[in-house]
């Protein structure tokens, strides 16, 4: 592992190992993660030799920024920034690309990351699906998403406005990568870190069970989000592939169980593919299921990829959708599509660069 994955606690051990007070772990700490240091020369408060000796033995790797686009015209997403990145393991020689995306508006700065280099899932709408699956990301490799983005904001705008909100949204399946997923959110939320609010760190799931059962019995302060997409168990099937292996029912069982421990809201992501999920029954049925889980609400996510010859829906079809589930007591929202045209939005991190994950 490396230094700058430790929690306070790892890097207290280490520092009681090599005769250091317990003191210099808060400092590291602070170095790397409030202060985002890039090499070990910036930890200035450590003595020369110590530094010394750090560099040569406990190197810290970052990441390469191997593609960068951001929307600057004067549409609803300006702001939004697209950031894909490379890692070239030298021992694996395994080259791994993973995006983030800088999400504006006007309350929120968010950080969108990913947690693995392409997606083990086979969801037929997302572009990640499409190429091949390189692993788990580290937790460094999750941190320094955030890190870097920070760091590039501060260098190229003249505002620091602070990073507001997390969402593990990005590429790949953050609970089949539970471990490192969960230790970078609480290092995201430590003091001595970025701080930001446990309310303001979003994991989403295609509906992983056994490690939403995990996150529930840990009691996990993060917000969950599922990615329900369909309301029926076949027309989900149809949809995502990990419905085979944990069906619709049961991981509506374990959501339940998630309110009823958490006593709030989850939130339930919902694709919208005209003819595939928008029609009267699938209303009717997400009715049903609005009524049993009783604490949830719903984010409406417009189809933004075109395969299987599917089509996007227009604005009309989504409010009108919005509206029958409102009408139905159910919390509805809509927040558009930031950062389409540079493929930053949900389900197209993989469109661009395609070539060079394979
Ligand atoms: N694997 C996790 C994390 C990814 S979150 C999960 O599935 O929750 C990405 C979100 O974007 C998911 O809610 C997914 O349903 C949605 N999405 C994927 N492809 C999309 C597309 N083409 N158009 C709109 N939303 C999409």
């Amino acid at each position: 592992m490396f230094i700058n994955e430790l929690t306070i606690e790892e890097l207290k051990d280490f520092f009681r190992k090599i005769n250091e007070p317990s003191y210099r772990a808060e400092q590291t700490f602070l170095r790397i993660h409030k202060h985002l240091a890039l090499n070990i020369d910036e930890f200035t408060e450590l003595p020369r030799k110590l530094r010394e000796w750090f560099s040569e033995n406990h190197y810290f790797p970052t990441l390469n920024l191997d593609y960068y686009e951001a929307i600057n015209d004067k549409s609803d997403d300006r702001g939004t920034q697209k950031f894909i990145f490379e890692y070239k393991d030298q021992k694996s020689s395994k080259n791994r690309i993973f995006e983030s995306v800088w999400l504006v508006s006007e309350k929120r700065r968010t950080a969108c990351i990913s947690s693995q280099s392409g997606c083990s899932l086979n969801c037929t709408f997302c572009a990640t699906a499409k190429i091949p699956f390189k692993g788990n990301l580290s937790t460094w490799q999750i941190l320094q998403q955030v890190y870097y983005m920070i760091r590039f904001r501060n260098q190229t705008e003249n505002t620091k406005e602070r990073l507001t909100n997390i969402v593990f949204m990005g590429m790949g399946e953050p609970f089949y990568n539970y471990d490192n997923v969960i230790k970078a959110a609480k290092i995201l939320n430590h003091p001595l870190g970025l701080n930001i609010g446990s309310r303001h760190i979003t994991i989403s799931t295609a509906g992983v069970i056994p490690s939403i059962e995990r996150f529930i019995a840990e009691k996990q302060p993060f917000n969950l989000a599922i990615s329900l997409n369909h309301p029926f168990n076949e027309g989900r099937m149809s949809l995502m592939d990990i419905n085979q292996r944990y069906p619709l029912k049961e991981l509506l069982k374990v959501v339940k169980k998630y309110t009823e421990v958490y006593k709030k809201n989850i939130t339930f992501e919902y694709i919208l593919i005209p003819d595939v999920n928008m029609t009267k029954e699938h209303i009717n049925e997400l009715v049903k299921i609005a009524k049993y889980i009783k604490y949830c609400k719903f984010n409406l996510i417009p189809l933004n990829t075109n395969f299987n010859n599917w089509r996007t829906p227009e604005e009309e079809e989504v409010l009108a959708f919005q509206k029958e589930l409102r009408k139905n007591g159910i919390l509805a929202f809509y927040r558009g599509s930031p950062g389409k045209k540079i493929n930053a939005a949900c389900g197209m991190l993989a469109l661009q660069k395609k070539e060079m994950l394979i």
